[in-house]
């Protein structure tokens, strides 16, 4: 009744292309959803995203749902969860790539989801970690567990995820580190995050996880930056 009414003055508009939603319609609308740029990176183990990590870190699977081109639905989308508090776009797009995922035997082997984490500072500021319900739709949809407490943010960094003038990107290992006990043991990791870019902060949080005995890691994320 109250959203009803909400919805009168305050129509909902799409997350992409801000048009007004239909009755039928969630955050994204059904013209959004056809054209938004899939990468179908599920359909290939040696996607692009998988190769972005070669020589960096031994990765089971690497992927993401949909390109992220500047300008683009897909910018829009993910601009409105990290900046102007749009957070169920994480849900919609992590039901929509978990009928996916959950085709893929490797990630049914997957023990855990694990997001890259936000310093306290910045959750404080933003008020939430843009990736939690893009990680809590993969495991309810998948059936895996959420943990977001076995990886931790250290330093808070404003360039953590850039390169520094040399195109260097060490000095951000410290960043990240992980508290686990014995039964985190041989497990098989899924990382996920909003945005793949340059890759660092994902290489970076799974050498962090690769400190626990017997890790596998695998990579999901929301985007993937186009090149
Ligand atoms: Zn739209």
């Amino acid at each position: 009744m109250l959203k009803s009414i909400l919805n009168l003055f305050f129509p909902p508009v799409c997350s992409g292309c801000k048009a007004f939603l239909l009755s039928n319609e969630n955050i994204i609308c059904t013209i959004c959803r056809h054209e938004a740029p899939l990468t179908n990176h599920h359909l290939y183990t040696e996607n692009e995203a998988f190769k972005k990590f070669y020589g960096r870190i031994p990765v089971e699977h690497a992927s993401a749902l949909l390109y992220f081109h500047k300008k683009g639905i897909v910018q829009e989308m993910i601009h409105g969860l990290k900046y102007r508090g749009q957070e169920e776009v994480g849900t919609v797009l992590g039901e929509w790539y978990a009928e996916d995922l959950k085709k893929l035997e490797i990630v049914q082997s997957v023990d855990a989801i694990i997001p890259v984490p936000l310093h306290k500072k910045r959750l404080r500021n933003r008020g939430y970690n843009q990736v939690t319900n893009f990680g809590l739709a993969l495991s309810e949809n998948l059936k895996i567990p959420y943990n977001a407490s076995l990886l931790k943010r250290n330093i808070y960094s404003k360039t953590q995820s850039k390169k520094n003038l040399l195109g260097r990107t060490e000095g951000i290992d410290s960043v990240f580190d992980v508290s686990f006990s014995e039964k985190d043991h041989n497990k098989h990791f899924l990382l996920i995050d909003d945005v793949i870019t340059t890759g660092a902060t994902l290489e970076v949080c799974s050498k962090a996880l690769l400190k626990i005995p017997g890790a596998r890691i695998s990579i999901v994320c929301m985007a993937m930056a186009h090149s």
